[in-house]
């Protein structure tokens, strides 16, 4: 019986065209999880292989944990003060012989990691078709965000298929001569991923406690870690945000400090000792995404943070130079700080004199997605494994 049932998984299993769901980082993991859920649905048909590069490990296992998503295999690239070479470097050769050994039917990548560049490059090495989520993004500027814009012009160039989130990234992938039939409109998965985190009930106790401690005051999100702003900019965000306390008695900050010593290290020196001022450990997505929309005001440097702020209806002053998601500006949620060094502090008081209220705001339509773009990717996908059947 039991040698039946294994020589019928292994008919099922052989039937089943393998896919290789790869990442790296918080986000991928973030926008990968809702796809990896939807083909849960259709086993027999797909096989997931997921594999995680390991290019950060300490910030992304509570996601994997989060998601319940089953590692196939871990690469382990992180080694402590990598750059962003020598991760690509040692993601590609051992990406290479891993889909030698698998012969996957496709390699999925999500967004603009230097992992995603790795397992692009790595398949087409192996002439393996590579689709991309989120695929179309632009900044217009290759050195902002870096090394991230240029992945994903490159990772475009390398791509067979592209799942875009909105039509104006499927515009930017037509104008760069995209072939229109590669490319599929589906929204952003970070959506759904929000909205399975916005139905759970119960709160953490970490959670409970932070929005206790905050409740008399407008809570003010801060996050920043990206390349582009370590250094003197951090240095002059961080002195803004602590004069804008100062001169505010209710308003409350509230800083998830990214592991990165280059945050780390500004981020005690310059606000560690105020009263109004709380700086936590990166929050789980599941106490991140309450607290974003239980605050007066987030101030981010982040990505996914522009394509879950529509949905969660809470204002954004955006730390960066340009935006590859021009729609979180156009919808109103969000404001580009910009890098005059006075900026942030100007758009503060700004936001403080015309809003003094301290609820949040309403939750409106979110341009990059509807909650369904999981199940519109998973339908693309079986689409495109017919075809090479
Ligand atoms: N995030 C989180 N906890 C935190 C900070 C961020 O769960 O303490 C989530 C956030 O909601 C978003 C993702 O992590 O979905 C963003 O990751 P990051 O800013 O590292 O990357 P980016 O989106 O800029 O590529």
């Amino acid at each position: 019986m039991r040698f039946l049932l294994l020589f019928a998984e292994e008919v099922v299993r052989s039937a089943a065209k393998t896919v290789v769901i790869l990442f790296g980082t918080r986000p991928e993991v973030i926008k990968l999880a809702p796809i990896l859920e939807a083909l849960s649905d259709h086993r027999q048909a797909v096989r997931a292989l997921v594999v995680c590069s390991g290019q950060h490990t300490d910030l992304v296992r509570p996601f994997i944990d989060l998601f319940r998503i089953a590692v196939d295999h871990d690469l382990n690239v992180m080694q402590p003060g990598q750059t962003p070479a020598q991760v690509l470097a040692r993601a590609l050769s051992a990406l290479d012989p891993l889909l030698a050994r698998e012969r996957p039917e496709l390699v999925l990548v999500q967004g603009d990691t230097t992992t995603a560049l790795a397992g692009a490059l790595a398949g087409f090495q192996r002439q393996i078709p590579v689709a991309h989520v989120e695929a179309g993004l632009r900044s217009g500027d290759s050195s902002s965000p870096f090394p991230e814009e240029m992945n994903r012009r490159l990772i475009t160039r390398l791509a067979r298929y592209h799942f875009a989130a909105t039509e104006d990234n499927r515009a930017t992938l037509l104008a760069e001569g995209v072939p229109a039939e590669a490319i599929f409109l589906t929204g952003n998965p970070v959506v759904d991923a929000l909205h399975t985190i916005l139905r759970r009930e119960t709160r953490s106790p970490l959670l409970r406690e932070i929005l206790e401690q905050s409740r008399p005051y407008k809570r003010l999100v801060l996050t920043t870690h990206r390349r582009e702003n370590l250094g003197a900019p951090m240095h002059e965000n961080l002195r803004q945000v602590r004069r804008f306390v100062e001169t505010h008695p209710d308003v409350m900050v509230l800083f998830p400090v990214h592991l990165n010593p280059g945050v780390r290290g500004p981020a005690k020196d310059i606000l560690s000792d105020h009263p109004r001022i709380l700086l936590l450990p990166p929050l789980e997505y599941g106490d991140f995404i309450p607290l974003l929309a239980n605050a007066w005001l987030i101030v981010s440097d982040s990505g996914g943070v522009q394509e879950e702020a529509p949905t969660l209806g809470t204002p954004l002053l955006v730390l960066r130079r340009t935006t590859e998601r021009p729609e979180a500006v156009r919808c109103g949620i969000a404001r580009l700080v910009g890098d005059h060094p006075e900026a942030l502090g100007a758009l503060l008081e700004e936001h403080y004199r015309s809003d003094p209220g301290k609820v949040q705001g309403q939750p409106g339509v979110n341009p990059f997605g509807q909650g369904d773009s999981a199940v519109r990717i998973v339908a693309a996908l079986q689409s495109i494994l017919h075809a090479h059947a």
